[in-house]
């Protein structure tokens, strides 16, 4: 034993030795381990650099404590060297990245303080969100008199006054009399928006095929007047308010029927179902003329719609209130479609 000298000949003081060295040798190799397992998994985490230099700096350590242990039986002294000289360098590189960044890591809020911020933040956006839903039914509800005054004595000018007014008046009053009514429409539609969280989260399981019926009975004429033909497989119950379930439905089949293509005899539409990691993912095909991809997000956007009204009417919140429906309930909605070809409108809703 080349090395047995230095432990005074001692077995018990060779053994204690080659035991911790070895111990720490395993610990140190561990370490890095599961710092390199941290830092892949966790990209977010700034410093990942110096994590890194500290994984190499703890293995450069326990290789220098397996060196002890193999210089017991073989003198293997110029390796040891070498070894503690890649420590030393990797260990004056970690103090060197370290002292710099210390201000930015003491910056760093603690895990309470960006929680609170966040909590703060969060219940901001609740109030906001809370007036102007309250700003959006108040406004709405109010302009509805007006309104009703305007459309009641422009009707009253028309009937009664009619023969006191020449072509050009009277056509003018039947545009007042048109925008009077889409404006009627709008406030109805943003004042029925502004009460979709009124409605209490639901704590039981509806059956979707009802909820699907509703909105199949409220577009009867609709359906009638364009032959649309609509199928669907067996839906199943999920947790959500009955007649919120029935809106989504109805406005995206309103929407497969009013977006269909003139070129073919009738809209069809298939309304499916499955279920996937933990969500019933419901779908609504159509054989329309379809979106273009650039235009996936916007369409669910408040007013925003990419057809003129000239060609199809509408006022862009059909979308736009299924999009806050299902969101309320803890689902996403989104669009699969083909300029010319149909679209797909998909909306998950968690089965828990
Ligand atoms: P609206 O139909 O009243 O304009 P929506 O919010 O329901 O408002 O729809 C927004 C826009 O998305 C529509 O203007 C239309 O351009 C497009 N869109 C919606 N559904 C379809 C569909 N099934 N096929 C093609 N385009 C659609």
């Amino acid at each position: 034993m080349p090395h047995g000298c230095c432990y005074n000949w001692q077995p018990e003081i060779v053994w204690t030795n080659i035991l911790a060295d070895s111990a720490i040798c395993l610990s140190y190799y561990s370490i890095p381990l599961v710092l390199f397992a941290f830092v892949r998994k966790r990209k977010d985490i700034p410093f990942n650099a110096i994590f890194i230099i500290f994984g190499i700096f703890i293995m450069a350590c326990g290789t220098t404590h397996l060196l002890e242990v193999v210089n017991v039986y073989t003198p293997l002294y110029h390796i040891s060297a070498l070894v503690k000289i890649i420590t030393a360098v990797v260990s004056v590189t970690a103090v060197c990245m370290l002292v710099p960044i210390l201000p930015q890591a003491l910056a760093l809020p603690s895990l309470k303080v960006a929680h609170d911020r966040l909590e703060k933040t969060s219940k901001e956006l609740q109030r906001s969100n809370v007036e102007l839903e309250r700003f959006a039914f108040v406004a709405s509800h109010d302009l509805q008199e007006p309104l009703r005054m305007i459309s009641l004595n422009i009707d009253l000018l028309n009937t009664k006054f009619a023969s006191q007014f020449d072509q050009a008046s009277l056509r003018c009053m039947e545009r007042v009399l048109q925008g009077t009514e889409r404006m009627r429409q709008m406030i109805a539609s943003v004042l029925s928006l502004s009460q979709i969280d009124q409605v209490p989260l639901p704590t039981v399981t509806v059956d979707a095929n009802l909820a699907l019926a509703d909105a199949i009975t409220n577009l009867a004429v609709a359906i009638g007047s364009s032959h649309a033909h609509i199928t669907h497989d067996p839906l199943p119950s999920a947790r959500c308010d009955r007649s919120q379930l029935s809106q989504v439905f109805q406005n995206l089949i309103s929407n497969a029927i009013k977006y269909r293509r003139p070129d073919l005899p009738r809209p069809e539409i298939h309304v499916s179902s499955i279920n996937r990691e933990g969500n019933i993912i419901f779908s609504v095909k159509d054989n329309g003329i379809g979106i273009e991809s650039a235009d996936f997000q916007r369409i669910f956007v408040f007013f925003q719609r990419i057809h003129d009204r000239t060609h199809v009417d509408g006022h862009g919140l059909g979308l736009a209130s299924a999009k806050k429906i299902v969101e309320r309930h803890g689902g996403t909605i989104w669009v699969e479609s083909q300029l010319g070809t149909g679209s797909t409108f998909l909306f998950s809703i968690p089965t828990a």
